[in-house]
């Protein structure tokens, strides 16, 4: 190659399930590539099935790095994560390859591609540093002992009504921490924050020139394929699996006295809650044969269930947070470009995802100009058409008060009153779409038919007022 070698990366993201070790592989095989993991369960050692790591015969002798090495008695942190990856993008370019980042880990995707804010903490210490300084914290926290919460939200109102908004009056620690800013600094908290975010859009926060493909399939098509593969999971021996880390957890050689802490990752597996209680009836004899079955069954609806749970919330995040990191580096001198590789028909597999991710990884690689990231497919339009400009502003924080279910003694099924209260627009929108919301949705409307036949007319009134107010945010929610 005659070409002046660039020092870039090259991320996949995308939810479980969609292909993206497929595509790592086919990309590192055609562009001189080794493939870096950022999967949270399987930097683990073993347990293939439950991580779904992909296997020797399917890397083809593409190099994969971060996979399979940490004992699972280990825990393995974010920070050692990044430290361990970064190392290994150095290492990778020095040989003059390409490192492909791949995994469904969204927040080790993140700390490898953005360097943190070195903003100082307005009370001095360097953010980063995250030793606090407790003598101080206490000693400002003693002043105010006597206080009620209430009086303190209302004295931070009074200083900083901007801070004030972003905290629930109940939020003690963090009303006092706006209040101790001011004490400390003589200005307010809210300008501290503002100022530092208005730094981070100057400043250069992305370590490399990064590709990301956002390799995506539509949800409907996407749970069908991640429930085949629950089943595929079972067939390839996952019990066997999940029997093996219940026995390592058990372990007490292995547990060195550190119950809670042995294997906190891989205790995440999808499947080792939900076939707990099958996986214990197998050595249990009182426990019928048909019953045993029958938990078998409610294990496996529940790792479907949670598998798509679990798609769910990476979207939610490469929305939110990923993808409007990389936008706001657009006007950077380095940049993140993302494109949407549309993975929902798989006899497109070529066409839509293969060649079309080498041809910009090529041209990016070679340091030519990209297309358009929006004029690449129907899919890729519609997807990043939504994505915002820069990510979420602390001080747009707007707390929600939900106003079904938050109950009244006279409304609560537990004769308890409580207040629900969500931090921020997209807490808010997760919050309508969440079981807990939809079923005190159900529980208002049956409320509401109930006091109709022979109830008071004060209390029916009352009571349908929560649920016309949440048909309007649902609408506003769809659009
Ligand atoms: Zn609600």
């Amino acid at each position: 190659m005659s070409s002046v070698f660039r020092k870039c990366l090259i991320a996949i993201i995308g939810t479980t399930g969609v292909g993206k070790s497929q595509l790592a592989i086919e990309l590192a095989r055609k562009l001189n590539g080794e493939v870096i993991n950022a999967d949270a369960l399987q930097v683990y050692k073993g347990y293939g099935i439950i991580t779904n790591k992909v296997t020797d015969s399917e890397t083809t002798g593409v190099p994969h790095h971060l996979l399979g090495f940490v004992d699972p008695a280990k825990e393995y942190t974010v920070q050692e994560f990044e430290h361990d990856a970064l190392t290994k993008i150095e290492e990778i370019h020095g040989r003059n390859r390409i490192p492909i980042l791949v995994g469904g880990t969204n927040y080790y995707i993140q700390s490898v591609m953005f360097q943190k804010s070195l903003i100082r903490d307005p009370t001095g210490s360097p953010k980063n540093n995250q030793q606090q300084t407790p003598d101080n914290d206490r000693c400002f926290e003693k002043t105010k002992v006597g206080k009620s919460n209430q009086e303190l939200w209302d004295e931070l109102r009074q200083i900083d009504p901007i801070m004030a908004e972003n905290w629930h009056p109940n939020n003690r620690r963090k009303v006092l921490r706006s209040l101790e800013v001011f004490h400390a600094t003589g200005r307010r908290h809210s300008e501290w924050v503002a100022e530092s975010e208005e730094a981070r859009k100057k400043e250069e926060t992305l370590r490399l020139p990064t590709l990301v493909f956002w390799l995506y399939a539509d949800t409907n098509v996407l749970d069908q394929r991640l429930d085949t593969r629950v089943d595929d999971m079972i067939k390839r021996g996952m019990f066997g699996e999940l029997d093996q880390l219940a026995k390592d957890l058990n372990d007490p050689a292995a547990l060195s006295g550190q119950k809670d802490d042995f294997c906190v990752g891989l205790k995440q597996a999808i499947g080792f809650r939900e076939f707990k209680a099958y996986l214990s009836s197998i050595s249990d004899s009182e426990i019928s044969a048909s019953e045993r079955e029958r938990l078998k069954i409610v294990g496996i609806e529940e790792m479907k269930t949670s598998t798509r749970r679990y798609a769910r919330r990476q979207i939610t995040w490469i929305r939110n947070k990923l993808l409007p990191e990389c936008r706001s580096t657009a006007a950077k001198m380095t940049k993140a470009h993302s494109f949407v590789l549309d993975a929902t028909d798989l006899s497109n597999w070529e066409s839509e995802v293969q060649n079309r991710a080498l041809g910009i990884a090529q041209s990016f690689v070679g340091g030519s100009e990209l297309p358009n990231p929006r004029t690449t497919s129907d899919v890729a339009n519609k997807l990043l058409s939504e994505i915002k400009e820069t990510p979420n502003s602390i001080l747009a924080w707007k707390r929600h008060l939900c106003s079904v279910c938050s109950m009244s003694i006279k409304d609560s099924p537990n004769g308890e009153a409580t207040e629900v209260w969500l931090n921020g627009d997209d807490e808010y929108r997760q919050h309508l779409q969440s079981k807990q919301h939809k079923n005190n949705v159900r529980y208002r409307k049956r409320l509401a038919q109930a006091s109709e036949h022979g109830g008071t007319n004060e209390l029916s009134s009352d009571i349908s007022r929560p649920a016309k107010r949440l048909n309007n945010g649902l609408k506003d929610d769809s659009s």
